[in-house]
């Protein structure tokens, strides 16, 4: 990992889901053979084996499945205390990001926003729907 560039580097695998990122989209593998979203990034589907994942973008709405607030600096960008949250999409899949939301809560139904920070780009974050 280059430490100019926290991220890690997008792979042929991941890199639509950073160009979407980019565009301001969420885009999550949709698999052919069983018709669910597969995140994070497979070569092959979890549920059936398949390798048929096109990305597709997706609503960027969900509920917060758990969340925990960061007291301490892990890696640069990340300003303590920050929010970080499991979201359950609407479209069944499960997404990760920091929660900008003054009093988080499980249940709570969120927005997907881009954070572009420094070294990483543009990030899926979360704010209250
Ligand atoms: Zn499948």
């Amino acid at each position: 990992m280059d430490p100019a560039r926290p991220a890690p580097a997008p792979s042929p695998l991941t890199e639509p889901y950073w160009a979407a990122c980019r565009r301001g989209e969420l885009a999550l593998q949709h698999c052919g053979p069983c018709a669910r979203f597969v995140h994070f990034p497979e070569a092959s589907c979890p549920f059936c084996g398949g390798t048929n994942l096109a990305y597709q973008t997706v609503s960027g709405l969900g509920r917060v499945h758990t969340h925990t607030t960061v007291h301490r600096t892990f890696l640069p960008g990340f300003t303590p205390p920050y929010t970080v949250a499991w979201i359950d999409l609407d479209e069944g899949a499960r997404a990760f990001g920091t929660l900008h939301a003054p009093d988080p809560a499980i249940g709570m139904r969120v927005r997907v926003r881009f954070d572009d920070l420094p070294g990483f780009g543009p990030l899926p974050s979360w704010r209250p729907a």
